[in-house]
């Protein structure tokens, strides 16, 4: 089914587009090379005996990756994207737990992949380079043909983002990765007419799934600019709109998908820029321009939302909420009244979604959402479909350990391990969309480290945190909880002063957990406000922006 819809695209329009030298390849190309390079990999070892194998690759985020990412699918193998920024001893626990057949890179690349392999794998596998693509040679031939794939052996390896232990691998078929593709198409409307910039790594869910796959699938357009860099992805937007642009024609960007990390990176990287630039960039993230932005991967704080609101005349971001097991699980909707700040909306089409309660293990069904007090019962979220795997590669511990067996017999449920409320919200279902009508969630965190339980009381990280974000003195935070024979656990709050309002004022004094816990007091009840206080410099994220509580904690708290 992706090769049917792929070569269904015009061949003549533009598939994948390198933004720092402008190169663009077109559907017709893509499909062309893909042919070429699924013979190049049948040169390397037997078609039969990679079929199902799990094939890893390094490449740069370029028009290469995707190329060998679709011949791995022609070949119904597993096609499994390593980070070239990962050290050695990264690649090779993915390598020796994917139990991987075949390494591909890139000629780039190359001789990453040789000291990958240098150290002693359980299983090596074979090292293959493909070759690198004819710049010039445009094909304009729809009639390319891609035969296999349809076994439904084929598929996408993917890792976690290993925020609470070591990333875990996860086999999604290429039934699976499709049905995903299917929703978020429906969801947020891509079409032949969009142009995603592209800014984030090649190997987790949100990179590859919401924003190189389904694009592909759709007859999007994806523009690869990477690493991120904020002035450079300014320049990008804003080039269709400076008036001297002529010379170098860009098509405006359509389509924007990122993480809160990033979309804090631009705000600040836009005050400096000149003011043409910045008059330009304003237009292009109006909603005019850009039709569609999207934050993810991670909680989207109040403050990120709101100035980016502001910057862009209106432009909501559209908050989503998905996980490398299942792809995306909840969203807002594409009318602005459907993005409602600190909700991630309503399951899917296509992902069917329940609430189960932490403390009493009953479904929280529409309408029993507060409990006898009147409080929002917390759940976790729990989901079944089409778009989720069905177990961790090599792990049937996890496996077990991670799905429900439902008792009506209509499936098993998978557990996300992340809580959420639901409510009700005046004004919502605007779109007219199906799946965006009803009750929309609000994620509260993770069971594991997010979910506080303080004398007795449960707190939501989540929710001290954006707090904490909301005031001026602090540019990053992260809320932990901490062993306390008095309370059970009790909260402390990590950090980054925002450097301006640390040093100006009153004097060179450093904000104390009073000060935090003096500004907090009009904001949050008093068991929600952290106990504890520590500044950082800094606060380790991993590539998706994402913080590791649990090393956190044992960094700085012993
Ligand atoms: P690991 O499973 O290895 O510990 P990870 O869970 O961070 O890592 P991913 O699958 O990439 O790996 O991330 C999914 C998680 O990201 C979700 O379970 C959820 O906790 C978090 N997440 C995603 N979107 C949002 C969001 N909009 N708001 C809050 N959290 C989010
Ligand atoms: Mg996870």
């Amino acid at each position: 089914p992706i090769f049917q819809a792929i070569t269904k695209h015009k061949p003549t329009s533009t598939a994948i587009v390198h933004s720092d030298s402008n190169q663009t390849f077109s559907y017709g190309t893509l499909l062309r090379d893909v042919v070429a390079a699924k013979k190049q990999i049948s040169q390397i070892l037997p078609e039969s005996s990679i079929c199902g194998e799990r094939i890893a690759f390094l490449a740069e985020n370029s028009y290469s990756y995707v190329v060998t990412f679709l011949a791995i699918l022609a070949h119904e193998a597993v096609a499994l994207p390593l980070a070239p920024s990962f050290p050695p001893a990264e690649l090779r626990y993915i390598l020796d737990n994917s139990q991987a057949k075949l390494l591909l890179s890139t000629s780039g690349l190359a001789t990453k992949a040789k000291e990958v392999l240098k150290e002693g794998l359980q299983r090596e596998p074979v090292l293959g380079v493909i070759e690198g693509v004819k710049q010039d040679s445009i094909s304009n031939d729809a009639k390319i043909q891609i035969d296999g794939a349809s076994s439904g052996l084929g598929g996408f390896m993917l890792y976690t983002s290993g925020t609470t232990s070591r990333p875990k691998g996860v086999l999604l078929s290429t039934s699976v990765i499709t049905a995903q593709a299917r929703s978020l198409i429906e969801a947020w409307n891509y079409t032949p007419a969009d142009l995603l910039l592209h800014l984030l790594p090649l190997h987790h869910i949100h990179g590859t799934i919401n924003a190189l796959f389904t694009p592909l699938l759709a007859g999007s357009a994806v523009e690869f600019l990477f690493p991120f860099n904020a002035d450079a992805t300014w320049k990008r937007l804003a080039a269709p709109f400076l008036s001297h642009s002529a010379s170098d024609a860009r098509r405006p960007i359509t389509f924007l998908t990122a993480v809160p990390t990033i979309y804090n990176r631009l705000l600040s990287a836009y005050d400096t820029l000149d003011h043409d630039l910045q008059e330009a960039a304003q237009v292009a993230i109006s909603p005019i321009n850009l039709r569609l932005n999207i934050s993810g991967s991670a909680a989207l704080p109040t403050s990120i939302r709101s100035a980016w609101t502001n910057l862009s005349h209106g432009n909501v971001l559209l908050e989503r909420y998905g996980m490398t097991e299942v792809g995306m699980a909840l969203s807002c909707g594409l009318h602005p009244a459907d993005r409602v700040d600190g909700s991630v909306g309503w399951p899917l089409p296509s992902v069917e979604v329940r609430l189960v309660d932490t403390d009493t293990n009953q479904i929280i069904s529409e309408g029993q959402e507060l409990d006898q007090d009147g409080r929002e019962r917390e759940g976790e979220i729990q989901l079944r479909g089409p778009t989720v795997f069905s177990e961790y590669w090599r792990n049937p511990k996890a496996s077990e350990a991670e799905f429900v067996r439902d008792d009506g017999g209509g499936g098993k449920w998978f557990k996300t391990g992340d809580v959420a409320i639901r409510r009700r919200v005046d004004g919502t279902g605007q779109s007219s969309q199906r799946w965006a009508k009803g009750p929309i969630y609000f994620i509260r965190g993770r069971k594991s480290v997010d979910i506080i339980k303080t004398g007795g009381e449960k707190v939501s990280a989540l929710e001290v945190e954006r707090e904490l974000l909301s005031l001026p003195q602090v540019s990053e935070v992260a809320v932990v909880g901490l062993p306390s024979e008095k309370w059970g656990q009790k909260i402390a709050a990590v950090i980054v002063l925002d450097p301006e309002q640390a040093s100006s004022g009153k004097g060179s004094k450093k904000w104390s957990a009073m000060d935090m816990r003096r500004a907090l007091r009009d904001k949050l009840a008093n068991y929600k406000i952290p106990q504890e206080l520590k500044l950082v410099e800094n606060i380790p994220r991993n590539a998706m922006g994402k913080i590791n509580k649990k090393i956190l904690v044992k960094d700085l708290f012993g």
